[in-house]
């Protein structure tokens, strides 16, 4: 159920550069693609910003973010034992049963509802990409204690295989027998995994990130042109079937 709550924060520290692990007590169900719209503590942040649960556990809340403008610069200002206001959990969540075969794969900050969703999965495999190995190596680490198997590659090649998440994945399809692949990163890489995914005749839900207010699908301002209908990515994603969003040409 979603609450509007005030809690504390456990930990806030930085992981690799301009990346943060925030770690907040929070009594809260949450499935695995759910994300928590944060309230920043002063009165110039009018608006909650939205982050992916990237674990839940014994009543411990923990998010991913990336230092990318003024709100999440503030956030890193913020230390164990201050209070924050968050409401969560916000979104539909990944669609699965528990040991399906399941493929995850993450770029960056999508990575973070995906370690989640493999700590629940249990048997997923993961397909770490990232810029490089200092952006790479902390979720290698992550995803150590949830996932069966996993790839790691970099744009640049200082760490795992040089290129870029979709270079492997047609190799990769054809020999494990996925049930279903879960993507969440940037747009075009979600839309090349999806457009693979298709050719192999595997289903594929991707996380979509847009702009978002309110978080509870009343100011429509996330709204985005899906095949069926217009959708709130807030309400009825961020969790949507690649072929509901990615209808037209990758
Ligand atoms: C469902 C969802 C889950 C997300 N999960 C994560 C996560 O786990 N880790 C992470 O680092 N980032 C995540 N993001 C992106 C994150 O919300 C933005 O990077 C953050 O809000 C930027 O805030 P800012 O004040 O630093 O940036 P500014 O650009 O100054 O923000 C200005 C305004 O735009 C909104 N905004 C800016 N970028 C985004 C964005 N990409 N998506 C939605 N709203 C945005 C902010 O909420 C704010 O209202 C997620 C976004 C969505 C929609």
């Amino acid at each position: 159920m979603k609450k509007i709550f005030d809690t504390k924060i456990i930990l806030n520290e930085e992981v690799a550069k301009n990346i943060y692990r925030l770690v907040v007590e929070a009594d809260i169900d949450g499935k695995p693609g759910q994300f928590v719209n944060v309230q920043l503590g002063s009165n110039e942040f009018t608006l909650r910003r939205p982050f992916g649960i990237a674990m839940l556990d014994s009543d411990r809340l923990t998010m991913f973010y990336r230092v990318v403008g003024k709100g999440t610069k503030f956030l890193t200002t913020c230390k164990a034992g201050d209070e924050i206001n968050l409401l969560a959990p916000l979104g539909n969540g990944f669609n699965f049963e528990v040991g399906e075969k399941i493929l995850l794969v993450g770029g960056g900050l999508g990575l973070a509802p995906l370690l989640y969703a493999a700590a629940k999965i249990k048997n997923a495999d993961i397909f770490i990409g990232g810029r490089n190995s200092e952006e790479v190596i902390f979720w290698q680490n992550e995803f150590k204690s949830y996932a069966e198997n996993i790839s790691v590659m970099t744009d640049d090649g200082s760490y795992g295989h040089k290129g870029f998440v979709t270079d492997e994945l047609p190799e990769a399809l054809t020999t494990t027998n996925y049930k279903k692949i879960f993507v969440c990163g940037p747009e075009i890489m979600m839309r090349k995994v999806a457009a693979i995914a298709k050719e192999k005749n595997i289903s594929c839900q991707v996380s979509f990130e847009k702009r978002m207010a309110c978080g509870l699908g009343a100011c429509l301002s996330c709204s985005i042109d899906t095949i069926n209908s217009r959708k709130k990515v807030c309400k009825d994603g961020p969790i949507f079937n690649a072929d509901e969003v990615f209808y037209n040409e990758v």
